[in-house]
């Protein structure tokens, strides 16, 4: 069986500004470098063209109402949506919707068995976009909308979403909060600034209590950290809510040279991460693991993450170089006292 490729050119036409860090460019440089890479040619690997697109899909997770606000917005040619940053253009409105149905897609092959895993290539990415607003670059949450499907129309009860953004997803956070049928958990950078969400001391709230891990990481954290992060926190917790089905909000924003993420990653331990949830999948759901596009904003990198990523899941050999960032011992240091201080919290739930 292979790994799909899910990638449509539509994808192109969510247009933020020329300025603006999530441009078109990204998905450019990371189609060019797949191409480039042969993993298409190979016999592991199969590229998708999504054709989903259903405002159904949208509103298994968010309000009609601001479903509608974003529709008006583009069809009025566009503008902000949010206080901060988060830009349509006339047609991100059906970008968005695609994006959607292509992580809808990609669940559905997998869980039907004509694909090993999948990958989804889509923008805008999603994991900061709630119920009824848009935020962080995010329009419509693609993991959370793929979870939804599986839960309400697949009748799945237990999906694990692994958020290995740089930044915290507080859209899937705050849609999953107060339920055990989603286990989330999210490795990010000080959320302090942004997006103000993603806190250890936030475990989820009523039936859903213990089922969102927060692990937030110092600036400059580096691979060994946050590997051991999976290890200590991540794989345990996993293996005892014996999820059915693995969804990973994969943004490369943690790369050292990224512009925006602040984690310090190498290329190498952004692989070894994404090995690390690929084993939990194969030891725990039969290897269902889908994997959905989020930030990452050094074109150079994220194009040559991502295939590596893919060549991984194919069960390729991935090619990579990288240089070694700076990181201090000191930094090392707050980042143990993070994974020792979330081990406790979340020892109420989970046996660590
Ligand atoms: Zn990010």
């Amino acid at each position: 069986m292979k790994t799909a490729i899910l990638y449509t050119p539509l994808f192109l036409e969510h247009r933020p500004g020329r300025r603006h860090p999530e441009s078109p460019k990204r998905l450019e440089a990371i189609m060019a470098y797949v191409r480039r890479s042969g993993i298409l040619n190979s016999e592991s690997c199969v590229l998708v063209e999504p054709k989903r697109q259903s405002l159904e899909d949208v509103l298994l997770v968010h309000d009609e109402e601001y479903v509608r606000f974003i529709e008006r917005r583009c069809r009025m040619g566009g503008g902000p949506v949010d206080m901060g940053d988060t830009f349509v253009s006339p047609r991100s409105f059906d970008v968005a919707v695609r994006a959607v149905g292509a992580s809808i897609t990609a669940v559905d092959m997998v869980l039907e068995g004509s694909c090993r895993n999948a990958f989804v290539l889509c923008r805008p990415p999603g994991h900061h976009a709630g119920v009824d607003y848009a935020c962080g670059f995010c329009l419509f949450n693609n993991v959370a909308s793929a979870t939804m499907h599986l839960l309400r129309r697949r009748g799945l009860r237990r999906v694990l979403i692994v958020d290995l953004d740089a930044h915290h997803g507080n859209g899937t956070q705050e849609i999953f909060y107060r339920t055990g049928d989603v286990l989330y958990v999210s490795l990010h950078q000080n959320p302090q600034t942004f997006p103000g969400a993603g806190f250890s001391w936030q475990v989820g709230e009523g039936d859903g209590e213990g089922y969102t891990v927060n692990i937030p990481l110092p600036q400059s954290t580096g691979d060994t950290v946050y590997l051991t992060a999976l290890e200590w926190i991540v794989e345990p917790i996993a293996k005892q809510y014996r999820p059915e089905f693995i969804l990973a909000s994969v943004g490369l924003d943690v790369h050292h040279r990224d512009p925006i993420g602040r984690l310090g990653l190498t290329a190498w331990g952004q692989l070894a991460a994404i090995k690390k949830v690929l084993r939990l999948a194969e030891e725990l759901c039969s290897g269902r693991f889908v994997a959905v596009l989020e930030g990452g904003y050094n074109l150079k990198f994220v194009a040559m993450m991502v295939t590596a990523d893919i060549s991984a899941m194919a069960g390729l050999t991935p090619k990579l170089w990288d240089t070694q960032p700076l990181n201090l011992h000191a930094i090392k240091a707050k980042g143990w006292k993070v994974l020792k201080e979330v081990r406790k919290i979340q020892s109420a739930y989970w046996s660590l």
